[in-house]
């Protein structure tokens, strides 16, 4: 639960810009970021990519494809 509440502050720190100056100092390693989805919770509903931080969360049915 931690590390989900952890990812979530993150994206919000994220959409609230504090993170705009790292994006600045790194905007190729952002363009190139080839995502890979990893589960951050023990329901495997909600994934994170282990590379650029992005979180991406499995619709009903749906399956992790980088599982
Ligand atoms: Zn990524």
């Amino acid at each position: 639960m931690y590390i989900i509440e952890l990812f979530l502050k993150l994206k919000e720190d994220f959409k609230a810009g504090k993170f705009k100056k790292q994006e600045e100092i790194k905007p190729v390693q952002k363009e190139k970021c080839d995502h890979f989805f990893v589960p951050i919770d023990s329901t495997k509903r909600i994934l994170a990519c282990s590379k650029c931080g992005e979180i991406y969360k499995l619709k009903k049915g749906e399956v992790n494809p980088f599982e």
